[in-house]
């Protein structure tokens, strides 16, 4: 028993055999609700986190601003997460957008929302939202256990009955009557998010659908990207070519990096190049750089500057269509001479400049690895867990929440709304 250094405290009204009535492993956005809500039922609840405080992935979240959520409705949200969006609609019928919001008001985190609904608090601060989370759940009564790590789950008779434990290197074990299990994904391990929940899930029987990063920055081919390095662009789309078909377009912004290209649209549309470059398919990136202008308007436009400028040398044209950096690229790879004079440019060199301006193409070769991820996709199987209470199928009284499970959506605030929502359930559930 490790009561010798967690000295369990056993309710007097209510003696149990074990330990805690519910034990919480992981103490991220879902592990800090699902035990809040267990502790407000007058369970006895510990909450078991192998770091030195809670949240740390939550409290660099949004770029430390914490997009929290996005005030939009249920079947948006099932759409962003893709196949497994509807294993989550029990989840977000119980605890959903405002019911986030109300909770966080009423622990002094007021929010506001955002271009593209995106719910942020209003102070922009993620380290604040977890420090009041972090409060609000030892006003719950849940108690807490920093520096433990979980090594095992103890299962008798296919039922949950313990953990197993390592803390500053002592072993131990601890029993409880349920177990909720939401250690995250694999990406960011240095905020303790390592993974180790697949593990755990895996030796209680449950199948693991392979991790691998989703919201990822995408490896390019050649030296275009580097060259670019820091130029962040905004109101372009991108595109995704799977084997030279065109599989998804996204709007907005993207930047380019020393190794390729990141940004929310490329994020967004990682999933699916990860996916189809493990197919070993051949996957490439086009960027339209005047998505506002069809072929034809384009056309017109450069028509236009070309006679209202036709004294003066491509190069210097370049920069009314063009931000700084992308001059050079763009004049290589339209083969126009810099200096060539603009009412000299023919009609076939116009054309190409316009093919380049629409179809500005990067070959993927690769992706950044999960450490770099903000999500992981894959983890623990949802149809071998209830989705009205996120119970394993497998194993009674074991349950899970967040990450660890086989969801993961778009950028947004969807990923840390599932993270609450699955939470809330595990939490009322047990
Ligand atoms: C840089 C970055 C920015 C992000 N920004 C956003 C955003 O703005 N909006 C959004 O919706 N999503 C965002 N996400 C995603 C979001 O943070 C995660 O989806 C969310 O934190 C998942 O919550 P979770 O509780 O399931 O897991 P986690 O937050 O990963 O928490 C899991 C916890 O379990 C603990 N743990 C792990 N193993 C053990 C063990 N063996 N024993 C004990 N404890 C253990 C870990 O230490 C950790 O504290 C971002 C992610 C990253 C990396």
């Amino acid at each position: 028993m490790l009561s010798s250094f967690f000295s369990p405290k056993l309710c007097p009204m209510n003696k149990q055999k074990t330990d805690y009535d519910i034990i919480v492993i992981g103490g991220g956005p879902a592990g800090i609700m699902a035990a809040g809500q267990a502790a407000l039922s007058d369970k006895r609840v510990l909450l078991v986190e192998k770091m030195e405080r809670l949240g740390r992935k939550l409290r660099i979240t949004g770029k430390g601003r914490c997009n929290l959520t996005n005030d939009t409705t249920i079947d948006e949200f099932m759409r962003h997460f893709g196949k497994n969006g509807r294993f989550l609609k029990p989840a977000f019928y119980n605890f959903f957008v405002s019911d986030l919001r109300k909770l966080l008001d009423q622990n002094g985190i007021a929010t506001m929302v955002e271009r593209g609904s995106r719910v942020f608090p209003v102070c922009e601060s993620a380290p604040r939202v977890a420090d009041a989370l972090s409060n609000w759940l030892k006003k719950t009564g849940a108690e807490t256990s920093f520096n433990t790590r979980v090594t095992g789950l103890l299962i008798e008779d296919s039922a949950i009955r313990g953990i197993t434990v390592n803390r500053h290197g002592k072993t131990g074990q601890l029993t409880a009557q349920s177990v909720i299990l939401c250690t995250g994904g694999k990406s960011y391990p240095r905020t303790g998010s390592t993974g180790d929940g697949y593990t755990l899930a895996k030796e209680a029987g449950h199948s693991i659908k392979p991790v691998r990063p989703a919201l990822i920055p995408l490896v390019t081919d050649g030296d275009t990207a580097v060259r670019l390095q820091g130029l962040s662009l905004r109101n372009v789309t991108a595109s995704l070519w799977v084997d030279n078909k065109k599989q998804a377009e996204e709007l907005g912004e993207m930047l380019f990096t020393h190794f390729g290209l990141s940004g929310p649209l490329i994020l967004t549309l990682s999933g699916q190049a990860v996916d189809a470059l493990e197919n070993k398919s051949a996957v490439q990136i086009v960027i339209d750089l005047k998505p506002g202008l069809d072929h034809q308007k384009l056309d017109a436009r450069l028509l236009r500057d070309f006679s209202e400028h036709a004294k003066q040398q491509y190069h210097t044209l370049l920069h009314s269509l063009l931000p700084g950096k992308l001059i050079p690229v763009c004049i290589a790879e339209t083969g126009i001479p810099k200096d060539k004079i603009v009412g000299q440019i023919n009609a076939k060199e116009r054309q190409c400049l316009r093919n380049w301006l629409k179809d500005f193409r990067f070959t993927v070769t690769g992706y950044r690895p999960i450490e770099e991820a903000i999500i992981s996709a894959g983890g623990i199987d949802t149809k071998e867990v209830q989705s009205k209470t996120m119970e394993s199928r497998i194993v009674k009284n074991l349950y899970f929440a967040g990450e660890v499970l086989d969801i993961d959506a778009d950028t947004g605030g969807y990923n840390l709304q599932a993270a609450f929502s699955t939470g809330f359930l595990a939490g009322v559930s047990v």
